[in-house]
C-alpha cells in the first residue's frame, strides 16, 4: 500500500459543513418531519398540517398556526447555529424548547430544496425565501409558517441509496406525528399523503389522544399511574401482561415531553414487568416523566432523542415503582373501570 501524499490543511465550506452535519439529524424524510413538527410546537401551534408526497422522499410540507418569523428573520432562521430559542449557556440549562441548537433548518436545506413562508403576529403580510437562492419574495398566507421540503438527498446520492420503500419511509413519518400527538393533546394534527387524509388527531385530553392514537384497545388493556415528589413527577398508563406485543413497537417515553429512548428508563420499566412478562413479550406503555430541567442533560446527541440524567438511581426508582403500583393495583382489581 502506497503511502498517501499529505494534503494542506483547509477549512472545510459552509456547504459541506452543513452537508457533514445533516447526516447526524436527517437520516430519512422522518427526521425532517420531527424537526419541523419541533419548530412548529416550539412557535405555540394549535394546529399542524403534515403533507407528504412519495412517503417524504419528493416533498414534506408542514404548516403551522404558530407565532410565525418576521420577513427580516427569515435567511436568519436558515443559518446554522441560528435560533431564537437560547442565548446563553445557562438558558441551555433550563431549556424548554424542543430546539435550541439551530441547526435543523440549516441541516435539512443542505440536503434539499427548501422553501419557507411564513406570516409573523401583526405583520402585514407573509414572505417566503427560497433556501438556495435566499431570494426573498411576498407571499399569501395567514399567521404561522410552512416550510416545504423538497427532493431529499438529490444531492447526495450515497444517503439517498439507505432509503426504503415509499411505504415505509410514509410509516416512519407518520409514527415521527404520532410521539408528538401522544405528547401534545392540546394540538390538533393531520397527516396528508398523495393528497389524501392519512390520519387526524383533533386537540382532546390526554386520556382521550392516548385512545385517538394508540387504539381504545390500549385504553382498556392498561392501567393508569401518576406520582409525583419533589422535582420528579411520572405519570402514564402501564400496558396488562395479556396485552404485550412481540415487538417493542408501542413503547412511547417523555422527559419534559421530548420522545427519548434510554436505556435506565427501558431497564426500569422492563424490570417492574419482571414477574408477570415472560420470554421475549414486549409490554405497551406511555411513560412521561416531568423533572427540574437542571437535573437532566438535552445535550447528549444531536437528534436529542438521548438524554442524560443528574440522578439517574432515582429516576430508575421512580419509574419502576409507578410500574410496579399499577400492575399490583390491576391484579387487586380487576373488574375496576380501565378509565378513571
Ligand atoms: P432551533 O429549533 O434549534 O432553534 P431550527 O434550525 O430548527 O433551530 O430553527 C431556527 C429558528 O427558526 C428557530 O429558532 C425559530 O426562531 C425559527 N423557526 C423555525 N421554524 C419555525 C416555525 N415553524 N415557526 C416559527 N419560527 C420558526
Ligand atoms: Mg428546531
Amino acid at each position: 500500500v502506497e503511502a498517501r501524499a499529505r494534503r494542506a490543511i483547509r477549512e472545510l465550506p459552509d456547504e459541506l459543513i452543513s452537508q457533514i452535519a445533516a447526516g447526524e439529524v436527517v437520516e430519512r424524510p422522518a427526521s425532517v418531519v420531527r424537526e419541523l413538527v419541533d419548530n412548529a410546537l416550539d412557535a405555540g401551534a394549535r394546529q399542524i398540517q403534515v403533507k407528504l408526497m412519495a412517503g417524504g422522499v419528493r416533498s414534506i410540507v408542514v404548516e403551522d398556526d404558530g407565532c410565525g418569523i418576521p420577513a427580516e428573520q427569515l435567511p436568519l432562521a436558515l443559518k446554522r447555529h441560528a435560533t431564537s430559542k437560547i442565548a446563553s449557556l445557562t438558558d441551555l440549562e433550563s431549556v424548554a424548547t424542543m430546539g435550541f441548537r439551530g441547526e435543523a433548518l440549516a441541516a435539512i436545506a443542505s440536503v434539499s430544496e427548501m422553501l419557507l413562508a411564513s406570516r409573523a403576529e401583526g405583520a402585514a403580510h407573509a414572505h417566503r425565501i427560497d433556501a438556495r437562492s435566499g431570494e426573498l419574495q411576498a407571499a399569501a398566507r395567514a399567521r404561522g409558517t410552512s416550510v416545504e421540503v423538497r427532493e431529499l438527498f438529490f444531492s447526495t446520492p450515497a444517503r439517498r441509496k439507505f432509503l426504503k420503500t415509499d411505504a415505509t419511509e410514509l410509516a416512519h413519518c407518520v409514527e415521527a406525528v404520532r410521539r408528538h400527538a401522544l405528547a401534545r393533546p392540546d394540538v390538533g394534527f393531520a397527516i396528508w399523503h398523495e393528497g389524501k387524509l392519512v390520519d387526524q388527531w383533533r386537540a382532546a385530553s390526554s386520556e382521550q389522544r392516548l385512545s385517538d392514537v394508540l387504539g381504545a384497545d390500549f385504553i382498556t388493556e392498561s392501567r393508569a399511574f401518576e406520582h409525583s415528589a419533589g422535582p420528579l413527577a411520572v405519570s402514564g398508563r402501564a400496558g396488562l401482561p395479556e396485552a404485550a406485543r412481540s415487538r417493542a413497537d408501542m413503547q412511547y417515553v417523555y422527559v419534559n415531553g421530548r420522545y427519548v429512548r434510554d436505556k435506565l428508563i427501558a431497564h426500569a420499566v422492563r424490570s417492574a414487568y419482571e414477574d408477570v412478562l415472560h420470554g421475549q413479550r414486549q409490554p405497551c406503555y406511555v411513560l412521561f416523566i416531568e423533572i427540574d430541567p437542571e437535573r437532566v442533560d438535552v445535550n447528549v446527541h444531536p437528534t436529542k432523542i438521548e438524554v442524560r440524567f443528574r440522578d439517574g438511581r432515582e429516576v430508575h426508582q421512580r419509574v419502576r415503582h409507578a410500574f410496579v403500583d399499577a400492575l399490583a393495583s390491576s391484579r387487586s382489581s380487576a373488574a375496576e373501570p380501565a378509565v378513571t
